[in-house]
């Protein structure tokens, strides 16, 4: 028996990011019987069901206090849990909200910029992004919650990303953190590459470009990869390409019951089943064999075949190997596909 996670577009979200790894999707509100039917649609095959009903942005729905007790007692043997993530959103349009949050027990809270005032705007796809993002990071503080800013640095945005250091500053986080007993921290990185950001692949950001006041913040810096190299390093994989399966199953449900695996984005290759439409026990069988379309199509192939297609040996781009593995295989899995 293997423990189960159920991460559920139940809301959909409010922005529509650039970067974003889950790829865009329409928002639609699934029934509220939703839980209970995926619940109990699994419960026959795992010890264990921890039951999420937002897969995109959390708390996006009126009754999200509800909505956390329901989340609670839904799930099975297990309880979810909090994260350093909230809605900022709902954070400036809510007064209740951040004492839900701090109710909740939330102690930080993650936020994404993109640059200054235009192109957050533009990267998260909403007018007022960047401002509703300051006045978060003022409510928080002034509710004893530490905000952590993340920023997704590209070749278009690499010298507005410099500028948040001003930003910073000018909003004094590091003392007003360090006045509420913590540490604000700012962190820089490239992303994964795949949903919304592969298709920023041609202005990912190249590794001698970084600019240096960045190199301090860059996340896992010494260890980041350039693609030259990745591709290198994966064209003496000759194995073929084969994801274990785990004990700890997390399947993301999109709004219309399609079920996928959380490694990469939500796209049609990657199709477990519908749990709306198919037999559980088949269903499950496949989820746990990892008899699905991507998965049997990529025991046919090595990465060293697929960086020899796609792979850019002159390329100075920045990547972890694992998310350039992902890479690899999103763009074959496309191709193969369409
Ligand atoms: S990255 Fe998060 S907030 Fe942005 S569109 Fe994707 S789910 Fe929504």
């Amino acid at each position: 028996m293997k423990k189960l996670t159920l991460v559920v577009d139940m809301y959909g979200c409010p922005n529509r990011c650039k970067h974003c790894w889950l790829g865009h999707m329409p928002n639609r509100r699934m029934d509220d019987y939703t839980d209970e039917f995926l619940v109990e649609y699994f419960k026959p095959y795992f010890e264990s069901i921890t039951y999420y009903s937002w897969l995109r942005e959390p708390d996006y729905c009126d009754d999200y206090r509800q909505r956390w007790i329901r989340d609670n007692e839904v799930s099975v043997n297990d309880k979810p849990m909090r994260f350093a993530l909230a809605s900022f959103y709902r954070l400036i349009r809510d007064e209740e909200y951040v004492r839900f949050l701090k109710e909740t027990g939330v102690k930080k809270v993650q936020l994404t910029l993109f640059g200054l005032e235009d192109m957050t705007n533009l990267y998260i796809g909403r007018k007022n992004a960047y401002n509703e993002i300051l006045q978060a990071t003022d409510i928080i503080i002034s509710n004893g919650i530490i905000p952590r800013w993340q920023a997704f640095i590209n070749e278009e945005n690499k010298y507005e990303i410099v500028k948040l250091l001003d930003v910073i500053d000018e909003q004094k986080l590091y003392e007003r953190c360090e006045s509420i007993g913590g540490r604000f921290k700012f962190f820089v990185h490239a992303g994964s590459c795949d949903g919304e950001n592969a298709k920023l692949y041609p202005i990912r950001i190249q590794k001698e470009n970084i600019p240096e006041q960045l190199i301090p913040y860059y996340m896992g810096y010494n260890e980041i990869l350039e693609e030259k190299e990745c591709v290198e390093i994966l064209s003496e994989s000759n194995d073929k390409i084969v994801f274990e399966p785990s004990d700890d199953i997390v399947l993301n449900v999109s709004n219309e019951m399609d079920i996928y695996y959380n490694y990469t984005h939500m796209t049609k290759p990657w199709i477990i089943g519908n749990a709306l439409k198919e037999d559980s026990k088949e269903l499950v069988r496949r989820i746990v064999e990892g008899d699905t379309y991507a998965l049997n199509t990529l025991r046919d192939h090595s990465y060293s075949e697929l960086v020899k297609k796609y792979g850019d040996v002159t390329s100075t781009k920045v990547f972890s190997l694992d998310d350039y593995k992902m890479y690899v295989v999103n763009r074959f899995l496309d191709d193969i596909s369409r």
